[in-house]
């Protein structure tokens, strides 16, 4: 039978760390804590699998639970010497959800439960602090009853209002008790107005609470953040059921947030920020500015407002103590919740911390440094996404720019973008092809859709710790927040900051690593890549097998990706090469020749571009294959569209304008995918690819004679037929030997295939006869294998997700149980034939991490992807090689 719940407390617990698939992230590290000897509030953990149970069970609990939770209680109060609903000293518990990774602010929270009007008059009494007692208590009612029954915040919100107002309090710690206990009758009526009363009875509060938010577990912003974080809905949350202390208890008190390291530098240095006197809420909402806790943490904020250091030294101790105890613990860094009451230090909660991009990147070089982790666990510490916001631009420090202003620099990286005002407008202008930048005065988790489409987040309010800002580090999205003077106007769609009335639609810069705001759009720049990133990115390339290699068609795109470490050309597009201004002409005339002989002579005109477009490339890659394919696209993409164009290209050429349109619409593809091109264009047109290879060869001549090393491939497109590889073989073959012959040079080339057709991936063992290589061109073998293109792609993952269907996009991440499979046959009937045949991939998936963990399953040569991929494919290799070790 289930053990449907597990108790902590007074240093014992019956769960720990490795439990978080039943306990849940918070529910397994409340366990670990307690048995490390972190004090830590008593309390129990409903499981993962009573959510999956009440959701299976038309949301109904198993039935003992009743029992189980009951006996959980008791054991608390057994620790506490408090009762739970006891009119004299009542012990009061907060309710939080806590799924297998955390999901911040999406799910719901209830505090101060276990108070009616008898009990919040035991409180008062125990704790001789009658105001906090009925602060409290009105804080549950309006938390209650918005999150368990639905009666929004803003009713609340609008009573006290109008009671500050009336009594000219700007604050609400100017609230005497005797207001409190009238707010709290004016609640009870609201409560009476929409007929949901917050229940009396402590025990029937408890079980509203768990029911909440097992409920929350499929409210739409939770399971939104599921989708955008692919969390699978199945696993579900479960339920902490903790004691309450209280950061509110007087000026003795406080709470907060704080972290080992440096969330967003990854700096050494204890960071965080507190509130006295405050419940945890008030410093994630943002609404008050919060203290440092750290006199570092204070320099690196520019605060100036004292620190938990100086203000409560040997609480600090005591929790800069269980900081070093707790990274020692988990060798990694964490991110806590902390509360002080009246004096005694309580931990709430610990969690790997998440963190940006440089902040994990310098966090997992200095922890292998200091000798906590092992270069293997380094290299999973930081995500592909988190590299590549190491290698997003940053604003060109010589730019022309208008400060504005500046906040706190809440999340790292420069971003530009016209101003929207709400989450929706950002989806909206978004769908338009706009780039934007969200203004808001703080985020909620009803914004996260809106935040994740933004190029950058800006807030009035708020500090490092708001929801903005760790959604925002989270994301990778820059963000300023906790903006200094700005003033955001949502009736008038419009803010003013530094004297600058900006509008929707206008745009405006931000620097997340710095706080910077600049009005306009503010030229950017490339980071420089250095230090930290050499070392790690040296050990990355110890651990993987898997080679990673380039998309580049010039010869600046091949250095660049060099310098990024590309081992390699994986894929030259020729085409790209003919569609430059002062080549078309050629490649036109060609086109259009009526004759072998006009033909040749176009291409004629053409070789010496391509000769030198190749030397160039093989130069960039000394010493490295270099992989050319020979002309791919369908020929009508290079004719004239506008009657204008045609006009232009007949004079130039002195042919006929009914010709150029007549040849256009022969060569027409109904479906521009398909049909006359790859190989068989070069079937069709043979002097095409002859030209080509005569230009590949020649350039390979010249280059190795001036001293590179050449390592030529040159690859056939879109073959479906055995036959067909071994006609263009022979074209190629001829152009090499007779330059060769001509040249007297012995070069050693490779000719080989893509293999992007069904076909040809279901008869690898055939193709791989002739081919010396094989690329898969899995953007082909999607398309082709699916029978859609990426639009289509893109339309049916959004009409899907109307029906509730989730959609996984296939030209994101490999589809390996479609695509991946004709990859995986190609593969093994490859090698079949020809066991030491080169395999590598050259569509988009090559840059794609978990496209990459597959190929590396498959055994692979290489992955070959776009300049700015390449360091991020070689780390997904390297986490797929230490993932494949350890399975
Ligand atoms: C492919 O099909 O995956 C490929 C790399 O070729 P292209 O994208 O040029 O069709
Ligand atoms: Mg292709």
């Amino acid at each position: 039978m289930s053990k449907w719940v597990y108790t902590f407390g007074n240093g014992k617990a019956e769960g720990a760390a490795d439990m978080r698939n039943l306990l849940g992230g918070k529910g397994a590290n409340l366990a670990e804590m307690c048995n490390l000897g972190i004090p830590v509030p008593p309390g129990f953990t409903i499981t993962t699998e009573v959510c999956t149970y009440f959701y299976e069970n038309g949301k109904t609990y198993p039935a003992e639970l009743k029992a189980d939770v009951e006996k959980a209680v008791a054991e608390a109060e057994s620790i506490l010497g408090k009762k739970f609903g006891d009119s004299a000293n009542p012990l009061l518990f907060s309710v939080r959800s806590g799924a297998r990774i955390s999901m911040p602010g999406m799910m719901d929270t209830v505090l101060n439960l276990g108070l009616n009007d008898d009990t919040v008059k035991g409180l008062a009494a125990a704790s001789g602090n009658e105001r906090f007692a009925y602060d409290s208590y009105r804080r549950f009612l309006q938390m209650y009853s918005d999150v368990v029954l639905g009666v929004k915040h803003e009713n609340f919100e609008e009573v006290l209002g109008t009671m500050k107002k009336e009594k000219g309090y700007k604050s609400d710690t100017e609230l005497t008790t005797d207001d409190l206990k009238e707010l709290i009758a004016e609640y009870r009526k609201i409560g009476e107005k929409f007929g949901k009363p917050v229940p009396v009875d402590v025990n029937e509060q408890l079980w509203g609470a768990i029911g909440a938010v097992f409920g929350s577990w499929m409210i739409e912003r939770a399971v939104t953040y599921r989708k955008i974080n692919e969390i699978p809905g199945d696993w579900g949350t479960a339920v902490n059921v903790q004691s309450m202390v209280f950061g509110n208890f007087g000026d003795n008190s406080a709470t907060g947030v704080c972290f080992s390291r440096n969330p967003s530098t990854g700096e050494n240095a204890f960071f965080g920020e507190y509130l006295r006197n405050a419940q945890g809420e008030d410093v994630v909402a943002g609404i008050r500015t919060p203290q440092p806790m750290s006199k570092a943490s204070k320099l690196s904020m520019g605060s100036d407002l004292p620190c938990l250091e100086e203000e409560m030294p040997e609480l600090y101790k005591e929790l800069a103590d269980i900081r070093a105890n707790l990274e020692a613990h988990y060798h990694d860094m964490q991110d806590m919740e902390f509360t002080i009451q009246d004096g005694k230090l309580w931990m709430l909660q610990t969690r790997n911390g998440k963190r940006t991009g440089p902040a994990a990147l310098k966090i997992a070089v200095d922890m292998v440094h200091e000798g906590l982790i092992d270069k293997a666990t380094a290299v999973t510490r930081v995500s592909a996404e988190q590299l590549d916001q190491l290698l997003h631009p940053m604003i060109d420090k010589k730019a022309e720019k208008i400060k504005i202003g500046a906040g706190l620099p809440a999340s790292p990286g420069a971003a530009c973008g016209q101003v929207v005002f709400s989450a929706d407008d950002a989806e909206e202008w978004v769908k338009d092809g706009k780039k934007v930048l969200l203004v808001r005065l703080e985020t909620s988790p009803e914004d996260i859709g809106g935040m994740h489409v933004s190029e950058g987040i800006m807030t009035e309010r708020g500090g490092m710790t708001s929801h903005a800002a760790v959604v925002a580090r989270g994301m990778g999205t820059p963000c300023v927040s906790g903006v200094e003077g700005l003033s955001v106007d949502y009736e008038n769609q419009q803010f003013t900051l530094g004297g600058q009335v900006v509008k929707k639609g206008d745009f405006i810069t931000i620097d997340g690593s710095t706080g910077q705001v600049y009005l306009g759009k503010v030229a950017m720049k490339q980071p420089e890549i250095v230090g930290d990133f050499n070392e790690f990115m040296t050990w990355v390339d110890e651990l993987r097998t898997l080679q990673v290699w380039t998309n580049a068609d010039t010869p600046a795109d091949a250095e660049a990706a060099r310098k990024f470490g590309a081992e390699g050309i994986g894929l030259c597009r020729t085409e790209h090469m003919f569609f430059a201004p002062d080549r078309i002409l050629n490649m036109r005339a060609m086109i259009l020749a009526k004759t072998k002989e006009e033909r040749e002579d176009a291409l004629a005109k053409i070789l010496p571009y391509q000769q030198g477009d190749f030397e160039g490339l093989f130069k960039a890659m000394d010493g490295l294959p270099v992989t050319i394919r020979l002309l791919d696209p369908p020929l009508h993409e290079f004719l004239p569209k506008t009657e204008k164009e045609q006009k232009e290209v007949a004079d130039r050429l002195g042919v006929d304008l009914k010709d150029i349109i007549a040849r256009g619409e022969e060569l027409k593809e109904q479906n521009p995918m398909l049909g006359l091109r790859g190989c068989r264009l070069g079937i069709l047109y043979p002097e095409i690819y002859y030209m080509q290879a005569e230009a590949i060869m020649r350039a390979a001549v010249n280059m190795s004679r001036a001293g590179v090393k050449v390592i030529p491939e040159i690859m056939i497109p879109l073959v479906d037929y055995l036959k067909e590889l071994d006609m263009m073989k022979e074209v190629v073959e001829s152009a090499v030997q007779k330059v060769l012959a001509e040249e007297n040079a012995d070069i050693a080339y490779k000719i080989g295939t893509m293999i992007e057709m069904p076909r040809a991936a279901l008869l690898a063992d055939e193709i791989a006869k002739t081919a010396e290589f094989f690329s898969f061109g899995t953007n082909d073998l999607t398309q082709t294998g699916l029978g859609m293109s990426r639009d289509d792609a893109g339309c049916f993952i959004t009409l899907y997700k109307d029906k509730g269907i989730i959609l996984h996009d296939p030209f994101a991440s490999i589809d390996t149980e479609g695509v991946g499979q004709l990859v995986k046959i190609g593969v093994e009937k490859g090698r079949k034939t020809n066991p030491n045949l080169q395999i590598g991939v050259c569509g988009e998936h090559g840059g794609d991490a978990a496209s990459i963990e597959f190929f590396n399953s498959l055994g692979l040569n290489y992955v070959s992807c776009s300049p700015f991929r390449v360091p991020i494919a070689r780390l997904a290799a390297a986490q797929a090689a230490v993932k494949a070790k350890k399975v």
